[in-house]
């Protein structure tokens, strides 16, 4: 993952300039420290972490009702971790969704992607769709105590026969035998359930309880969302920011919320930021960055790629 190795040992800076400027390419050019903003990354995954907990929160609150269901992948049938990673796309957007969307309609949902102790894959869903919906408010308001619930301890939860249909449903379309399936229709589950999404995405790195996917494949999403549930993420822009004693000016990219429009462009450039500390950055480099950047993707995909987006 060169982007998120740039990040964490600082090789690369973020050109940005104002594309608006009076008369275009003149104005001036600031030189940012390049984030990646990976959740795999030491330097950004904290940030990133703050943020998707944002999104996950809103998309979450956003009915009065869900199914909460937990996959799991049954290690005997890969050949270790990495398959499984591999497969889980397959396995959800072509098996099990379309499974489910056949007989329940088109779903809304949410995952939250972990990894367990032992290194495998497995998925937190929150879930609803018209015709479950029927059924859900069909459902007598019991709570019931589940001795296999709070990681075999056991808890109260709000449960549903709908958990006989999906322990049939995963299996057949390749997730593993253990599945998990409540109804999340009180503020206390609701509660219950960011906290565990809040826990998932800030145990840091190197300790014990880090159930973020590291042993994911590139490019691996570890929050996914039907379409139009999740907010969108924030966009960095450069601020502007002057040290009260020295009166020394620094730039740096904070996050933005998207609506709030910014004319700011930017452009990689793979050179530290002390580069630029001697002197300011000017359209030369941008020029030489928007080269390096082309023949970099020309070299590596051996075809044209789009010019980075400032996010
Ligand atoms: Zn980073």
């Amino acid at each position: 993952m060169p982007a998120v190795q740039a990040c964490e040992t600082s090789r690369w800076t973020l050109l940005a300039f104002d594309e608006r400027g009076e008369g275009r390419g003149k104005g001036p050019v600031r030189a940012c420290r390049f984030k990646c903003r990976s959740w795999r990354c030491r330097r950004c995954s904290w940030e990133v972490a703050r943020e998707d907990y944002r999104r996950v929160e809103y998309a979450a609150s956003s009915a009065a009702w869900w199914l909460y269901v937990v996959l799991t992948f049954d290690p005997s049938e890969w050949s270790d971790p990495w398959a499984a990673y591999l497969g889980a796309s397959r396995l959800w957007d072509k098996r099990l969704r379309r499974r489910m969307e056949r007989e329940w309609g088109r779903l809304e949902y949410v995952q939250t992607w972990e990894r367990t102790r032992r290194g495998w894959p497995h998925v937190n869903l929150l879930l609803r769709s018209r015709d479950l919906e029927e059924h859900v408010r069909s459902l007598p308001n019991r709570r019931r105590w589940i001795a296999e619930g709070g990681h075999g301890r056991g808890r109260l939860a709000h449960w549903t026969p709908w958990r006989r249909w999906i322990a049939g449903v995963a299996p057949s379309c390749g997730f593993g035998r253990r599945v998990w399936a409540e109804v999340v229709d009180s503020t206390d589950a609701m509660a219950a359930y960011l906290v565990k999404v809040a826990h998932e995405f800030s145990s840091s790195q190197f300790k014990a309880g880090d159930q973020r996917p590291l042993g994911a494949p590139r490019h691996f999403r570890r929050m996914r969302a039907s379409r139009g549930l999740l907010p969108p993420r924030t966009r960095a822009v450069p601020v502007e920011s002057v040290d009260r004693d020295t009166g020394e000016v620094t730039w740096s990219l904070r996050a933005k919320p998207l609506e709030s429009r910014s004319s700011w462009s930017a452009v990689l450039a793979n050179v530290p930021l002390e580069h630029f500390e001697a002197r300011d950055a000017n359209w030369n480099d941008v020029a030489t960055a928007r080269m390096f950047q082309y023949h970099a993707a020309k070299k590596r995909l051996g075809k044209p790629v789009p010019p980075p987006r400032f996010e």
